[in-house]
């Protein structure tokens, strides 16, 4: 819906057709995630949740031989990767042996992208869909149809361990614009009827608008709030700064899409007065993990296992994440280098469930783009999916008045890239700031080897921001 075209349509239209295209688009979504697969997916992993460590290690290690074998059989870039590196599949019997195989790293798969397309499909029969680019490099990602529904399944086999069932209502926190940011006056939120779903333009969550928004959602009752912290973070600060309430709570908050900072947490769980969890995820399914009701990060372990490769200059026992995943068999990654790091948990689980779990998994952080009328763009990383020729991109703003769009060119860089970034960075931040744009050879990494889309030099930073400061440099 965002895609310039469709977008300059929709952004026309009376905000009643635009419920009607944001729940069309919602029943497409809805025969996509929830299809035949779907159901049995949910039931079976509500079941196998809770098997033993030694039936997990079985059920993994069977998958893993499976699937090293199909992408050798395939794929043609497994096949040429394992013979470059003078590996047969059957020498990977269980994950100790993945060690064996080099690391998958987002450029190499940006490098050979048609080449991970498995034989066995037809790409045009294929979902498609873009990464998020946190990590700087949008990749494309094809899927089968029963791959969604898998990915979805595991989704709301978290929700359900709150509580909620598909059909249940609420309120979604995202960086996908559904009102256009140009728009000044409410309503500043949209509806998927199909999903009972609404979905409130995080980029209209400014000073002035806040009060309408409040307001609009004291009227409601949602059963839940899912999305980006960092938003509902905002809205938590904004009640408690103005001494307000909400009259219907939400059962639970539901966090994803990015790292839920202590400091933001705290602030939500007090003012909300619920419980906060949240699940980690991303678009390639190479894995996926979801909180318990202890508060641990549990590997989803039916679709994927993970090596935590622990890093020689952390101290405080952050490991970085290798993600081999079986749950799409159109593009599946093996030893796949997501770029996030997490602290393994010492002990098993009190909740009883024996799959690996994690203290806490320390990915997808970013810095915010502050704009003069107050506000905080979050996910600002979407939209480098629009400028396909560009190899990395980095938003810097040193001033309020600025953003500085730092671009390394590939081969197919041109100005239409540049003009498609141009035009969705105003979606998002407004006409009040300064686009320059800079084209350079790199982008430097942090002292911990991590790479950050979007860096903010403002001073003046709340408490939570610091601290989001502090966890980046690290
Ligand atoms: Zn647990």
């Amino acid at each position: 819906m965002v895609e310039s075209i469709g977008f300059r349509i929709y952004k026309r239209l009376p905000v009643f057709c635009q419920n009607v295209v944001f729940s069309l688009k919602g029943l497409q979504n809805h025969h996509e995630r929830y299809n035949r697969y779907f159901h049995n997916y949910l039931s079976w992993l509500r079941e196998s949740e809770w098997w033993s460590g030694e039936e997990i290690y079985k059920y993994q290690n069977e998958k893993l031989r499976h699937i090293v074998a199909y992408a050798y059989e395939n794929i043609p870039f497994y096949k040429r990767w394992f013979d470059e590196h003078g590996i047969r599949p059957n020498q990977i019997k269980t994950q100790e042996d993945l060690n064996k195989l080099p690391i998958l790293t987002k450029q190499t798969v940006r490098d050979n992208q048609d080449e991970l397309i498995s034989h066995q499909y037809k790409k045009r029969q294929l979902l498609r869909r873009l990464t998020s680019g946190t990590t700087g490099t949008a990749l494309t990602i094809y899927a089968i149809r029963e791959a969604t529904a898998f990915q979805w399944a595991i989704w709301w086999r978290h929700r359900a361990r709150f509580g909620f069932n598909i059909g249940d209502s609420h309120l979604s926190f995202g960086a996908r614009i559904a009102v256009p940011v140009t728009q000044k006056r409410p309503p500043f939120w949209r509806q998927n009827l199909m999903a009972r779903q609404t979905y409130i333009s995080t980029y209209h969550m400014t000073h002035k608008n806040l009060p309408v928004i409040v307001d609009w959602i004291n009227k409601h009752d949602f059963d839940f709030y899912a999305g980006y912290p960092s938003a509902i973070y905002v809205l938590a600060n904004f009640l408690s700064e103005n001494n307000m309430h909400l009259l219907h709570r939400p059962k639970c908050i539901i966090c994803g899409s990015e790292a839920l900072l202590p400091t933001f947490e705290r602030c939500i769980r007090e003012v909300l007065g619920v419980p906060v969890t949240e699940q980690y995820g991303m678009a390639e399914f190479a894995g996926n993990m979801a909180k318990c009701e202890c508060g641990k990060f549990h590997l989803d372990f039916e679709c994927c296992c993970v090596e935590a490769i622990p890093m020689s200059s952390a101290s405080d026992g952050y490991a970085k994440l290798i993600f081999t995943g079986w749950g799409n068999p159109a593009m599946p990654f093996i030893r796949y280098d997501v770029g996030d790091y997490a602290v393994q948990s010492k002990q098993v689980c009190r909740c009883g469930r024996e799959s690996i779990c994690f203290d806490s998994v320390d990915g997808r952080i970013e810095d915010y783009i502050r704009t003069p009328d107050g506000r905080m763009a979050i996910g600002m990383n979407q939209v480098f999916e629009y400028a396909p020729g560009a190899k990395e991109i980095q938003i810097y703003q040193g001033r309020l008045e600025e953003i500085e769009v730092r671009v390394v060119p590939g081969r197919n860089y041109t100005m239409q890239d540049e003009q498609a970034l141009l035009l969705e960075l105003r979606q998002r931040v407004g006409n009040e700031i300064n686009i320059k744009f800079v084209l350079v050879d790199h982008i430097p990494r942090t002292s911990s080897g991590k790479f950050r889309a979007v860096v903010s030099g403002l001073t003046g930073q709340s408490e939570g921001e610091e601290e989001l400061k502090e966890r980046i440099e690290r």
